[in-house]
């Protein structure tokens, strides 16, 4: 395998608390609690300075959970321990999830102050009765206010997440959510298709409430002409779920999808780094007794095979509108992708599920919505 020049790191710190459990909600997250709080930043902390090792960092990312719950003197002591422990670019993009429930002016000054350059807002929608359906603590009201309290405090950089396909939603309820989009002025947006997993608390009061999912041909439909207007409005698609004014893509997430190394610091953080792929204990409790007891919180670490490293490069590669270098490819990897794959991607060509333009590959706007169907020729 050819050798590659080493890029800054991407840094993604876990936040794990939330107010109250959205009943779709299937990410790792707790309900908030002060002392568990205090001794998981603690924790946090540690594990942070004894993984700092001077290396160049251009992002840092607060995901969770809800790390707009913590005060901004605690995100300022985050971001400190992470630039006394890498070489955090002056310019760095440092992102932070925000409920919109959790905005006032003091916090969001304060996480200005604290380093913060981006905010990435969990909208889901701006209409009340979808938000109540979701279990959601805010309004569109307070999701709008947010967003210009953000700007009022000088945040320039602000994301927005919208949900497409939930219970009851229609072709034109979603359309309202988008067009206030559009209103704001975001300067990006993430478009997620809600995902009902098995078990998932909404499923129960989606049968209880008579709620039901557009059939599928509509959701295709919500997904179609959201990303119209969007891109009438001068966003760009850059992925599957995200678009971005010019200059605004996330430049942390473009790192998961554009074969880029980042280290997770956090229960159940993942990280990828020099060829392995790692990831910490999920529960939170012991989380914090590995790290404060002095014993690593990685529960599973492997090195990845060049053929696990390649199909992960065209994996994720193709969920990026501009798609896949094919020569890039081949001189990182040594294979020729079309030489290897050609019989089984050439019928999705045909179908206009994918592109192939020069060296590029890449999936269509159609063949967005059946990338699991293209990516199973790869895996
Ligand atoms: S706020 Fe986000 S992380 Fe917390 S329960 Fe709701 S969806 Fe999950």
């Amino acid at each position: 395998m050819a050798t590659q020049i080493a890029r800054p790191l991407g840094l993604y710190l876990h936040i794990p608390f939330c107010d109250a459990i959205c009943n779709y909600c299937n990410f790792n997250r707790g309900l908030f609690d002060a002392g568990v709080k205090r001794r998981y930043l603690e924790a946090l902390q540690l594990e942070i300075a004894s993984s700092g090792d001077g290396n160049r960092v251009d992002s840092v990312f607060f995901g969770g959970g809800t790390p707009s719950i913590l005060d901004p003197s605690e995100v300022s002591g985050l971001i400190t321990r992470c630039r006394s422990g890498f070489a955090v670019d002056p310019m760095a993009e440092i992102t932070l999830e925000m409920n919109p429930e959790t905005a006032s002016r003091e916090r969001l000054d304060g996480y200005r102050a604290a380093g913060v350059t981006r905010l990435s807002l969990g909208v889901q929608s701006f209409r009340d009765e979808e938000l109540r359906r979701l279990g959601r603590l805010h309004t569109a009201d307070k999701a709008i206010e947010a967003f210009g309290l953000a700007r009022a405090a000088g945040f320039d950089d602000i994301s927005v997440d919208l949900m497409v396909w939930l219970p009851e939603q229609t072709v034109s309820h979603w359309l309202e959510s988008v067009e206030t989009l559009v209103d704001l002025g975001c300067d990006h947006a993430s478009l997620y298709l809600l995902e009902l997993y098995p078990g998932a608390p909404l499923k129960e009061e989606m049968a209880r409430g008579g709620w039901s999912q557009a059939p599928d041909d509509t959701a295709a439909e919500m997904y179609h002409t959201g990303l119209d207007r969007l891109e009438g409005a001068g966003y760009r698609q850059y992925e599957i779920s995200n678009v971005a004014r010019p200059g605004r893509r996330s430049r942390h997430n473009l790192k998961y999808w554009s074969d880029g190394e980042w280290v997770g610091f956090g229960c159940g953080a993942h990280s990828t780094r020099d060829g392995r792929r790692w990831h910490n204990v999920s529960q939170i409790g012991s989380y914090i007794d590995r790290v404060r007891g002095g014993t690593s919180p990685v529960a599973r670490c492997r090195t990845l095979s060049a053929d696990e490293r390649l199909t992960d490069t065209l994996f994720l590669g193709l969920r990026l509108s501009e798609g896949i270098d094919l020569l890039v490819v081949e001189r990182r990897y040594d294979v020729n992708v079309w030489a290897r794959w050609g019989c089984e991607l050439a019928p999705f060509v045909e179908d206009g599920v994918l592109a192939r333009e020069g060296n590029r590959l890449r999936l269509t706007r159609d063949g967005m919505l059946l990338a699991n169907e293209v990516m199973r020729v790869f895996v």
